[in-house]
């Protein structure tokens, strides 16, 4: 066993667990502060490999993940390798099309942007400050809470080798290790939660990707179950199909596949193509999709979790990322207001962040069944009338639940009350009116 203490710091030491997207973005922002940064991945260089297996292909970025960003100066070169979308796209199963854009009061947009690229963007980025040790191969294997020593295993020498720092951070994603030892603490509170539905990656290729509207996140809402496209800069689509897995595991052949497609997706399948269609489906197994939810995020006034090792939530509000990007952003501002305690900072982050985190896993469930059914309801479509003409009327009073979402910082848990508020106000105009008209006709048919 290797004993190893990092270097004295030039002012604290910080080790981060995990080089996902929140891992090497973290890195950077503490490393900016002066911190002397060693990130610990379990796996290899990404920037190494051809491509990253398993998770989806591109992200929705959006205001969160991109102020994030720009702390770090990345966010302009990051938005000139990404694609606006300014809107859904809606295939009904006629293979007729809508688009329901966002914003149209202001026109703000997300960004479609590959993971693999922003990855290898945010190591770069780390891997260009003095500050900052990148130690790829390395898995975290053990904690101790009282000495606040942790435990790590080099994947390719088996060597084991025991450090700690003033600040240790689990960036390590849903599974986190550094968490699995916080659950064994007491008074730490945690919920996972796996729905009923999984997802496959399909892909739409560059040479039939122009067929498709750009500049827009399209959808096949089909109740129980959608598909979903964003775009890619190579023309190609990413094109994710959730469904129950109950689903996924009656389509046990490919007549079934196609029939089911030519049934569900009619306009889809010539731009999927049948044979890679095929091979897409029968080759894969669909993932599946997880909540977790944690009563506290610190430990011991050393250890923190951030970004899916705190908070995983379903993708359907596309802010997984970028929920965890705002951790970094978070966590740097309570650092300035600490004047970097790092014991007050790492408490103060469960304050602020939990209510928050716990908001947005919920935003996110809901949103599954906005996307798959209510979008095509005709009530959902009168209150996106309505939103857009009353955001026109008071921009800085009512603000609907996607914008403030996706367009803004505002707390997560402030853009539910808003919303409720603002259901309120609707339902007691709408409840006036019918009374004003009963009571007119009434008076009318007495005259
Ligand atoms: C289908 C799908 C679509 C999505 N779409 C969007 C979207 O449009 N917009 C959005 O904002 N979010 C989206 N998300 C969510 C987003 O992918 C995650 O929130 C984000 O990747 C979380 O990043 P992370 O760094 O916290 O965790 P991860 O990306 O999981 O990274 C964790 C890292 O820790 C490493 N690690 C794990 N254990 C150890 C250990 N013991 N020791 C050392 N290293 C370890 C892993 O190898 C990994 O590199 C989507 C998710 C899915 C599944």
């Amino acid at each position: 066993m290797r004993n190893y203490q990092q270097d004295r710091p030039l002012t604290k030491s910080a080790i981060v667990i995990g080089g996902g997207l929140v891992g090497s973005l973290c890195v950077s922002l503490l490393a900016q502060r002066g911190y002397k940064v060693t990130l610990f991945e379990k796996r290899g260089d990404i920037r190494k490999l051809e491509s990253a297996n398993g998770r989806s292909i591109n992200l929705a970025l959006s205001h969160r993940g991109r102020q994030a960003l720009k702390l770090i100066g990345i966010e302009d070169e990051a938005l000139s390798h990404s694609i606006s979308m300014k809107g859904r796209l809606l295939h009904n199963i006629n293979g007729h099309t809508k688009s329901v854009i966002y914003d149209p009061v202001s026109n703000q947009c997300i960004y479609s942007i590959g993971r693999n690229y922003l990855n290898r963007a945010l190591l770069d980025v780390a891997e260009k400050d003095p500050n900052v040790r990148l130690c790829f191969h390395h898995k975290l294997t053990d904690v101790d809470f009282q000495t606040g020593f942790i435990t790590l295993k080099s994947i390719k020498s088996g060597e084991i080798l025991q450090t700690t720092a003033d600040l240790i951070i689990g960036a390590d994603g849903a599974f986190s290790s550094l968490r699995s030892f916080m659950q064994k603490t007491a008074l730490f509170n945690f919920s996972q939660n796996f729905i009923d539905h999984g997802y496959l990656e399909l892909c739409i290729p560059p040479e039939r990707g122009g067929k498709l509207h750009p500049n827009h996140l399209h959808i096949w809402p089909r109740r129980e179950l959608m598909m979903i496209a964003l775009p890619n800069l190579d023309n190609s689509w990413t094109v994710t199909l959730f469904m129950p897995f109950k689903k996924f595991e009656s389509i046990r052949n490919s007549e079934n596949l196609l029939h089911f497609f030519n049934d569900i997706f009619p306009d889809a399948l010539p731009l999927i193509g049948e044979t890679e269609l095929k091979n897409f489906y029968f080759s894969n197994k669909p993932s599946a999709l997880v909540s977790i939810k944690c009563n506290r995020y610190d430990m011991n006034g050393k250890f923190l979790i951030i970004g899916d090792a705190a908070h995983a939530m379903v993708p359907f509000y596309g802010q997984g990322m970028n929920a965890g990007f705002e951790d970094c952003f978070l966590l740097n501002e309570i650092l300035n207001e600490t004047r970097d305690d790092v014991g007050r900072t790492t408490v103060l982050f469960t304050k602020k962040r939990q209510i928050e985190a716990n908001a947005i896993c919920d935003l996110a469930m809901y949103n599954y069944e906005e996307m798959r059914d209510l979008v095509t309801k005709p009530s959902f479509v009168i209150r996106k009338l309505l939103d857009t003409y009353l955001a026109k009327i008071f921009p800085r009073i009512w603000i609907p639940l996607y914008n403030s979402v996706s367009f803004s910082h505002m707390p997560y848990s402030k853009c539910i009350e808003n919303k409720h508020w603002q259901n309120q106000i609707l339902y007691a105009t709408f409840s006036l009116l019918i009374l004003v008209m009963a009571t007119l006709v009434v008076l009318l048919r007495a005259i």
